[in-house]
Formats: C-alpha cells, sequence, structure tokens
C-alpha cells in the first residue's frame, strides 16, 4: 500500500511541476478566452519556485513541506491563483502537522480544509465557475472511495476523474469570480483554467504512487 511520506509529497510537487509546464499553454489559453492569458506561466512560475525550495528542506515532515510550498505558491506568483492555490496548501500542510507520515483519510481531511480556507479567502461557492469547482467534486469522491475501502491509489484516480468532471462542468457556467467574471454572461462556454490546474495536481498525485 501506498505510502503518505515526505518522500511522496515531494514526487507529488515534482510531478505537478512537469504538468504545468507541459499543459501550461492549454491553461493559458483556457485564461486567455475569459481572463488575461496567464494561468499557465503562473503555475509553471510558482511550481519551479516550489520544487527549487523542496530541495533546500530535505529533512521536511509532509506538513513542513506543503506549509512552506503554499507559502512559496503564495509569494511567487502576482496573480490570484498565487494566493488560493498557495493558502490551499498551506493549510493543508498545518493540519498535516509534524508526523513522519499520514494516512490517506488524514490527507483527505487536510485537502478539504484547505478547500474551505480558499471557499473563504476568494468567496466562491461551488458554480461559480473556479478552481473549488473541480477540488471539491474530486475531494466529495476521494472521501466516498476511501470509506468504501479503495486503495489509496485506486481513490486518487477516482478523484481525479471527478476533478476532470467537474472542470468539464465549469464550461457551462457563468463565472462570478475572479477575472472571467467581468464577462458576465460571456464567461458562458468556457471552461475555468483554475480548475483544470487542480486536474493536473491530482494527476500528479497518482503519479507520485510510482517512486
Ligand atoms: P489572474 O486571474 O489574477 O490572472 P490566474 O489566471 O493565474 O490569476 O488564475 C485564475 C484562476 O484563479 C481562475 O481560473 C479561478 O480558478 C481562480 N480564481 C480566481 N478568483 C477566484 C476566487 N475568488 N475564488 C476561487 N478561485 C478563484
Ligand atoms: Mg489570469
Ligand atoms: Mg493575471
Amino acid at each position: 500500500e501506498l505510502v503518505l511520506d515526505t518522500a511522496y509529497f515531494r514526487r507529488w510537487l515534482a510531478a505537478a511541476h512537469r504538468l504545468f509546464e507541459r499543459d501550461s499553454a492549454r491553461l493559458t489559453a483556457l485564461d486567455a478566452a475569459i481572463g488575461d492569458g496567464d494561468h499557465g506561466a503562473n503555475m509553471v512560475r510558482g511550481f519551479q519556485a516550489v520544487t527549487a525550495g523542496v530541495v533546500q528542506t530535505p529533512q521536511a515532515c509532509p506538513g513542513d513541506l506543503l506549509t512552506q510550498a503554499g507559502t512559496t505558491l503564495t509569494n511567487s506568483v502576482g496573480g490570484a491563483s498565487g494566493p488560493l492555490f498557495g493558502m490551499a496548501l498551506r493549510r493543508t500542510g498545518k493540519r498535516l502537522g509534524a508526523e513522519p507520515a499520514v494516512s490517506a483519510e488524514q490527507f483527505a481531511a487536510a485537502l478539504r480544509a484547505g478547500a474551505q480556507a480558499v471557499g473563504k479567502l476568494g468567496g466562491a461557492v461551488p458554480g461559480d465557475a473556479t478552481l473549488l469547482d473541480a477540488l471539491l467534486p474530486a475531494l466529495d469522491v476521494l472521501d466516498r472511495e476511501l470509506a468504501a475501502g479503495a486503495t489509496v491509489l485506486g481513490a486518487l484516480e477516482a478523484a481525479r476523474a471527478a476533478a476532470l468532471d467537474g472542470a468539464d462542468a465549469t464550461g457551462p457556467m457563468q463565472a462570478s469570480k475572479g477575472r472571467a467574471s467581468y464577462l458576465g454572461e460571456r464567461s458562458i462556454g468556457h471552461q475555468d483554467a483554475g480548475a483544470n490546474s487542480v486536474v493536473l495536481l491530482f494527476e500528479a498525485l497518482t503519479m507520485a504512487a510510482d517512486p
């Protein structure tokens, strides 16, 4: 069974960095349609800084690692996504505390706290066409699969699929938070860029299962 230790979370952040590099142009195109076209570049810059910072703290526990990664994202990304994803990671890390390894249930509960903090910071609710529309359904499926006795990797794969469905579902939504909300009804028919980044973060969680 997959062990969620510091090495796992380091692989997660590194895999996320690779996926943001891979999909940067697609994320930026999504943001260009209804925003200012910098989302891909923002996530690449943020995760570049995160992976650079992680190298300097080899001894960190999962909680400290993710807290530090969140602070780095907040400080290195100018756009809204930096402070929002930064808050999510920082709160997740704080919840994990100082344990050297955590259970999947602990991680799921910590991610939930991170999502709640994002909602509080940005004021978005489900249906506003934001990153939360991918994150919340993914967390619901993660909880459900773990409760049903799925393997950790199986639960993470199901959560990734739910995040993808959630990101797709932002297409017909009218954005009411962030830059896309300036377009009003003209934001309808375009997927939210940040929701697509959430899909990549879950994809990276499944990739990190492979050392
Ligand atoms: P900016 O909009 O400042 O250029 P980015 O393009 O990097 O920043 O990120 C935009 C993404 O941030 C959106 O696609 C959306 O998912 C997310 N976002 C923006 N505002 C909010 C908010 N208030 N609550 C939740 N997510 C938000
Ligand atoms: Mg933008
Ligand atoms: Mg911007």
